[in-house]
């Protein structure tokens, strides 16, 4: 980095590790202005590190919303599509979409929903409703 540089731009922050703490904090004390976007909840819903640590020691935080892709509201949470435990997969259109608080099924990958539609039962809040959203989980 030259020693010339103020402005230092990280996207992505949720896949670089808890380094990026140390690393972003070092860069802001040396006088560069330093900004960082992420997802700050998992798929699950959960704080997605670093950045909660992040928040901590940024001076100023804004935070954007999607357009949930169920209902058009403001969405806030990234919706898993595939199934899979890890904390991160990464992928395409088709894997994930933004989701609002009403629309969000935390664990319940899209295509469980549509197993349980082809088996012919149209009580899909009924699956819904087998794994409530508890945000002290
Ligand atoms: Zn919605």
């Amino acid at each position: 980095m030259s020693p010339r540089t103020q402005v230092i731009g990280i996207d992505e922050a949720n896949f670089l590790g808890a380094g990026l703490v140390e690393l972003t904090a070092q860069l802001a004390d040396a006088g560069r202005q330093v900004i960082v976007a992420g997802l700050d909840t998992d798929f699950m819903g959960r704080p997605f590190p670093p950045l909660p640590d992040l928040l901590c020691l940024a001076e100023s935080i804004t935070k954007t919303l999607a357009i949930c892709m169920r209902c058009g509201n403001p969405a806030k949470h990234t919706q898993r599509l595939v199934e899979s435990d890890d904390l991160i997969v990464v992928g395409a259109a088709g894997m994930y979409e933004a989701r609002c608080r009403r629309c969000f099924e935390p664990g319940i990958p899209k295509q469980d929903l549509l197993d349980f539609a082809k088996k012919g039962t149209d009580d899909i809040y009924g699956l819904r409703s087998a794994a409530p959203f508890n945000p002290g989980a």
